[in-house]
């Protein structure tokens, strides 16, 4: 790391809008021809074949795709495989069980690896006392647990028996965990007693107790995982079992995996719900899993060598694919880490970085920013000379973030992946491939081979270069969704219904996000649709809006939401955080106003700009933007139960009335 001073980096950095893939970085990449794009596009769909052979098949498919029932495809037909033994067992078998599977840090400092070996047997005896239990192939067993070990180690053992698992982020509340079981009639249930959050033991237990009571049908079983220590003495009944004792009970068993269809369900994911109701997507075992591997290998580069760390939760897609699925298909060694990144001080990643010489680092726009905020000394200290990727995902990442992690983190030596996925997509679907592509911030890139990415008006027409519009799929992929879980219909009204023409068979993926397109074909995401300004007749991205206004030194982070406007209809109002060292003053207000002006026009010109320490965020990290609208309208608040932190709301309307 250099000594060479913000400015001087915003100066030269700023400058730049577009960056090659580091030399040193292509001569090794798992992706470095750029006729990858030709050959998906002339050989579609078997070109997706190089996805799948990087597995282990029971039995080859007959066919790839089959679009007989579109827009419910199928991929891989006639095709057979277990996931946990493409995750696990031939990694053992291909003479790698000494190697690390897991690297799993407390956030307390203890440390647990799991070799593949290690993983093999723990796999396989969860897998058998499930089985034990009861768990048949087919039943959902909803999985409400923490970053531990034995999270994902359930997962593979659901897989391994061909149960398909729901996870339930653990920071959800007793609610949502009834909610999801309802909704999937899972019968069995797997949580934790408790785990650490900011050096403090919380009770996860009560929580799943708590949520239980609102679960609708029978409860065949419980599996308490003993985290705390504390032996768990508070069942609540004799289907309440100890993870440890049913391990033990089924030690150096094994059970044969089970093969799956292709087109069988892997797992149950319910979105994020940061617009409406949950919905519950049902991901496959063939196709999801090819997809997950092959986009590890082309855009995360992972080599079975690395140590590859993505920061997600397991509570989310990106870990699904991530953490689990992806890395450990291709043999690599995945590191977890159960806590906060600023306990107990604000370089705690960097120290787990330092320690397990992290080849390849995965983290949010979100964390970014707060790594931004909290200022680059927190990364001084430390060697971080074995990265040689870093990526993003879950929200658009605006040009002067993307840059600071680029240099302050990769020490412009590491391509940054700006990756654009979604739970329904299973992994990415618009990004640069960093040993071909030049990268532009802000911009997440092109669609990968393969994928049909395009940007339409309402008309279906593609955008001309620079124009915004709602980004499609117009061709299917192996990872996406098949449905919404017994919802076929609302599955093709919230995806396909918009853009698809059904009587001419032609159907239009539709994720809800708009976007613009440069003359590279390079995709910025601007946001939901329906995050969408009307002010004075012009229609205004807030997303657009808002990287104008994270691109002013000082703020760190900003949220730009509609509120009434006699006048123009709506008007722009601006919540921003300000970085450490910096005030929310007059001066900053200005630079705030001229930046918006400048990057999108006067008519964008902000009604008011509050700054606040923080925003109110769901546990995803994502901004709920319909409780400032609440504010900035004066009206009532919505429902603030699935915030992170709620107390900052109260916070934010007295400072609203104070101005
Ligand atoms: P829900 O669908 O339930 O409202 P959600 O959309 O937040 O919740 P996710 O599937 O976790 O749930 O998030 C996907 C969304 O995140 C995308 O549709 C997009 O809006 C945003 N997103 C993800 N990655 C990027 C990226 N690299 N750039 C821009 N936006 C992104
Ligand atoms: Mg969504």
């Amino acid at each position: 790391m250099t000594d060479e001073p913000d400015v001087e980096l915003e100066a030269r950095l700023e400058e730049q809008d577009s960056f090659e893939p580091p030399e040193e970085f292509v001569e090794q990449a798992n992706v470095t021809d750029p006729g990858i794009y030709e050959e998906f596009e002339e050989n579609w769909p078997d070109a997706w074949e190089q996805a799948a052979d990087l597995l282990d098949w029971d039995d080859e498919w007959d066919e790839v795709l089959v679009e007989e029932d579109a827009p419910f495809y199928e991929w891989f037909v006639g095709g057979e495989l277990n996931a946990a033994y493409n995750c696990v067992d031939r990694h053992v078998e291909n003479g790698r069980k000494n190697q690390a599977a897991i690297r799993w840090e407390g956030e307390l400092g203890e440390t647990r690896t799991y070799t593949y070996q290690d993983l093999y047997r723990e796999v396989n005896e969860f897998a058998a006392a499930l089985r034990d239990l009861g768990v048949e192939e087919d039943d959902v067993v909803t999985l409400y647990m923490p970053m531990i070990p034995e999270l994902p180690i359930a997962m593979l053992a659901c897989a391994r028996i061909g149960a398909p698992h729901s996870v339930v982020f653990a920071g959800f509340s007793a609610d949502a965990l009834a909610t999801r079981m309802n909704s999937a009639d899972s019968e069995y249930l797997v949580t934790c007693d408790g785990y650490y959050r900011r050096g403090d033991a919380l009770n996860h237990k009560e929580k799943a107790d708590e949520g239980l009571r609102g679960v609708e049908h029978e409860v065949e079983d419980i599996v308490v995982v003993d985290r705390l220590g504390d032996k768990l003495t508070h069942f609540l009944g004799a289907n309440y079992h100890d993870y440890d004792e049913l391990v033990d009970d089924h030690d150096g068993e094994r059970v044969e995996p089970v093969s799956r269809d292709a087109e069988d369900m892997l797992f149950l994911m319910y979105t994020s719900g940061t617009t409406g109701q949950p919905k519950g997507v049902k991901h496959t075992t063939g196709g999801y899993l090819s997809y997950a591997a092959w986009t590890s290998h082309a855009v995360l580069d992972i080599e079975p060598e690395d140590t590859y760390w993505c920061s997600a939760d397991i509570g989310w897609i990106t870990g699904h694919s991530y953490i689990v699925y992806g890395p450990l298909a291709l043999g690599t060694t995945t590191m977890m880490y159960e806590g906060t990144p600023d306990y107990p001080e604000k370089d705690r990643l960097w120290e787990i970085v330092e320690k397990n010489a992290v080849d390849i680092f995965y983290t949010a726009p979100t964390a970014i920013r707060s790594f931004m905020k909290w200022g680059k000394e927190h990364l001084e200290g430390r060697d971080l000379s074995s990265l040689r990727l870093l990526g993003t995902v879950g929200e658009p990442i605006n040009p002067r973030a993307w840059k600071w992690y680029y240099k302050h983190v990769g020490d412009e030596s590491c391509p940054v992946v700006d990756t654009w996925w979604q739970t329904e997509t299973g992994g990415m679907m618009v990004t640069t491939l960093p040993g071909v592509n030049e990268m532009k911030p802000g911009s997440a890139g092109p669609g990968l081979p393969g994928v049909d990415a395009k940007v339409i008006h309402p008309d279906k027409e593609e955008v001309e270069p620079g124009q915004a519009g709602h980004l499609t799929v117009q061709k299917p992929w192996p990872g996406m969704l098949r449905t919404l879980y017994q919802n076929d219909e609302r599955f093709v009204q919230e995806y396909w219904e918009e853009y698809s023409d059904p009587d001419s068979d032609e159907w239009i993926y539709f994720p809800e996000d708009g976007a613009k397109v440069d003359e590279d074909d390079y995709i910025t995401v601007l946001g939901r649709v329906d995050d969408v300004l009307n002010v004075s007749g012009h229609r205004l991205g807030t997303m657009e809006i808002e990287s104008a206004i994270v691109g002013v030194p000082g703020v760190a982070e900003a949220a730009v939401v509609g509120g009434d406007h006699e006048v123009k209809g709506e008007a722009v109002y601006v919540y921003a955080i300000t970085e450490e060292g910096t005030d929310g003053d007059e001066d900053l207000r200005e630079r705030v106003v001229d930046n918006v002006e400048d990057a999108i026009g006067p008519i964008a010109r902000p009604e008011e700009i509050v700054f606040t320490p923080e925003l109110p965020k769901t546990r995803s990290g994502k901004i709920m933007r319909r409780l400032l609208e609440d504010i900035a309208n004066g009206d009532e608040l919505g429902n603030t139960s699935t915030l992170r932190n709620p107390d900052i709301v109260d916070d934010i309307q007295q400072r609203v009335s104070d101005d």
